[in-house]
């Protein structure tokens, strides 16, 4: 298997995922730090206590908020961010961010124009990194789902399924760079897609190819992995 067939195959075993991440590119922004180091559940958590302090309710939740998110002490944004857990980092993380995105006077639109070329997105990326607390992952995942910018996002879960997919040596697949650079120059600069196939990789992973992998029920056929391992068990 190549790596440009892996789009259609997860898709044909997980279904279209779509954009995948969910809410507004100000939600995107917040939820990416806030996903460090915790289940998606608790961020939902936050983003409920952000919508009810907000808007009065939990239903809806589409307007700027990280001008008033922006204006909360320490101690407020403290409080808002527990659900997540390791809160006083994130509110830290939280902090940063949101400074450098008043410096676009929390204008999505003014942030995304910044990315109007390669070179612009590079910088734009090269300014998100350089925000405290903010690395690689994150700022891709701000990128990509919440500017929609063509990026691709390389998480853990993207690590191990294509270590394991192509068996790649462990010191290859480290190295963050490099796997987006196969994804990047593998596929098309589409941002849907990156969006939808980070999305089937983390599905696959979550439900098949997990830290002790489900081979035996696992769809995917052509996969080093199953088959080396198969092999050395057919020798043993
Ligand atoms: S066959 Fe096993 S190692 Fe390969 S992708 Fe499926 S679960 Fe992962």
């Amino acid at each position: 298997m190549e790596i440009t067939q892996l789009y259609e195959i997860l898709r044909s075993i997980h279904g279209p995922h779509g954009k995948w991440w969910p809410g507004s590119a100000e939600e995107v922004f917040i939820s990416a730090v806030l996903t460090q180091n915790t289940s998606w559940a608790n961020v939902e958590k936050v983003l409920d206590k952000i919508r009810i302090k907000f808007l009065g309710d939990s239903d809806g939740f589409n307007g700027n908020f990280l001008k008033t998110l922006s204006a909360l002490s320490d101690d407020e944004l403290r409080e808002l961010i527990k659900p997540a857990g390791f809160f006083n980092v994130k509110t830290k993380r939280v902090r940063n961010l949101l400074n450098w995105v008043s410096k676009y006077n929390f204008d999505m639109a003014a942030v995304r124009k910044k990315a109007q070329d390669e070179v612009g997105l590079k910088e734009l990326r090269n300014e998100l990194l350089s925000v405290n607390g903010i690395g690689k992952e994150t700022a891709d995942s701000i990128l990509c789902y919440g500017l929609d910018l063509p990026v691709f996002v390389v998480d853990a879960y993207t690590k191990r399924l294509i270590n394991r997919i192509f068996a790649i040596e462990s010191s290859e697949i480290a190295d963050y760079d490099s796997v987006q650079q196969m994804f990047e120059s593998s596929y098309p600069r589409d941002v849907e897609i990156y969006q939808e196939l980070h999305g089937l990789i983390v599905e696959h992973a979550k439900v098949y190819c997990r830290s002790k992998p489900k081979c035996d029920e696992c769809p995917l056929k052509d996969c080093r992995y199953k088959n080396t391992t198969f092999v050395e068990q057919k020798n043993a």
